[in-house]
C-alpha cells in the first residue's frame, strides 16, 4: 500500500551535520520526498507534535531537545512508507539499535544515560510509528499546498 510518513531530522542531527547522509538513505530505497522544510519549533507547538508524550517524567527534556534548533521536516511516500522508514530509522534506543539502521550507525545514546543527563535521548530521527499518527502530524506540519506529487525513476522503472 502507497503511504506518506512524516520524517523530522531532529535539532542533534541537524547541528551534527548528518542531514546528507540521512537523507539519502531514504532516497536508496526509493521513497519519494513529497515535502521539506527546516522549522525551528516553539514548545506550544512541540506540545502538539508530541501530544501522546505530555505529561510523562521525559516530555520536558523532549520538549527542550526538539525546541534547541531548528529541524528538517519531510513528508516521504513509498510502499508502506510508515513501517519502512521505521526500519530504516531503528529502535528508539540508539545503544540497542541494529548496525545499517540511522540510529544504529550514528548514534549511541541509551535510556539511562539520557535520563542521568536529564536529556531526551538522542537518537537524530522522528518518524510517525502509525499510518494514524502519519496522517495527524503530516497535517500539524504541512499544508496541502507544501506537498507535491510527481513521477520518480522509481515509478517508472522499478515498480
Ligand atoms: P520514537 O517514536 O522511536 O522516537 O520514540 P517515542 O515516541 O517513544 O519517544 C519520543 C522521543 O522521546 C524519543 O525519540 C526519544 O528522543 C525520547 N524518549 C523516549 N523515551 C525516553 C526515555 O525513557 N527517556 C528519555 N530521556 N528520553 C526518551
Ligand atoms: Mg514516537
Amino acid at each position: 500500500m502507497i503511504q506518506r510518513t512524516l520524517v523530522l531530522l531532529k535539532p542533534d542531527a541537524v547541528q551534527r551535520q548528518l542531514v546528507g547522509r540521512i537523507i539519502e538513505r531514504f532516497e536508496w530505497v526509493g521513497l519519494k520526498i513529497v515535502g521539506m522544510k527546516m522549522v525551528w519549533a516553539d514548545k506550544e507547538f512541540a506540545k502538539k507534535h508530541y501530544a501522546e508524550h505530555v505529561g510523562k517524567p521525559f516530555y520536558k527534556f523532549l520538549e527542550e531537545m526538539i525546541t534547541e534548533g531548528p529541524v528538517v521536516a519531510m513528508v516521504l511516500e513509498g510502499v508502506d512508507a510508515v513501517p519502512v522508514v521505521r526500519k530504516i530509522v531503528g529502535s528508539t534506543e540508539p545503544s540497542k539499535a541494529l548496525p545499517g539502521t540511522i540510529r544504529g550507525d550514528f548514534a549511541m545514546h541509551s535510556y539511562e544515560h539520557a535520563d542521568s543527563k536529564k536529556s531526551a535521548v538522542k537518537n537524530l530521527v522522528h518518524a510517525s510509528d502509525s499510518e494514524e499518527s502519519a496522517k495527524r502530524e503530516i497535517s500539524i506540519w504541512f499544508s496541502s499546498s507544501e506537498l507535491f506529487e510527481y513521477s520518480t525513476v522509481h515509478e517508472k522503472h522499478v515498480f
